[in-house]
């Protein structure tokens, strides 16, 4: 994982780049949560589930087959979301996604498993500067900072780049 304060932020700032009228309020909370919920699979350490299990940590909520079910969510209950129905099932996808992409960015614990069910395979793209978080325990610690320091150079920064540059540019277009 990346921190769950850092897992709905690159949601956040697309959604602020593009504006309410494009992403409307729901429909961006709903990505937000989108983009936290496949960590709730860390519940399964409590259950005794190991890490490199398919319902482990990174397992089956962490794959693209998980991301298209929140697709799926999204075009069901896109009424509720104010939102047009492959809007919100682009959206939800591709919110569930980037939580997957963030922690394939890591440089800790184990891969994605994108392919689940058809493959248990882990995976991390070949470029991971940031430095993977600790479980809640080890939180606030040394490491700790290090984590919050690193996420807020590869993943805050950008963020707050990606939508202060979008908020402009649209005010710019239309004063
Ligand atoms: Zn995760």
């Amino acid at each position: 994982m990346t921190t769950l304060i850092t897992h709905p932020l690159p949601v956040l700032a697309i959604g602020l780049a593009l504006g309410s009228r494009v992403i409307p309020p729901r429909l961006l909370i709903a990505g937000m949560l989108a983009a936290c919920l496949p960590d709730a699979d860390v519940l399964a350490f409590k259950f005794g589930i190991a890490y490199a299990d398919s319902f482990g940590h990174r397992g089956a909520s962490h794959s693209l087959a998980f991301a298209a079910l929140m697709g799926v969510l999204g075009l069901l209950f896109a009424p509720l979301l104010n939102s047009g129905r492959i809007k919100a099932g682009i959206w939800l996808a591709l919110a569930a996604a980037s939580h997957s992409v963030l922690d394939a960015l890591t440089n800790g614990g184990l891969g994605v498993a994108w392919l689940w069910p058809w493959s248990e395979q882990r995976f991390f793209l070949p470029w991971r500067p940031i430095a993977v978080s600790p479980f809640i325990n080890g939180f606030f610690s040394e490491r700790g900072l290090a984590v919050l320091a690193s996420e807020a150079r590869w993943v805050w920064l950008p963020c707050t780049i990606l939508a202060v540059a979008g908020i402009t540019i649209r005010k710019a277009i239309k004063p």
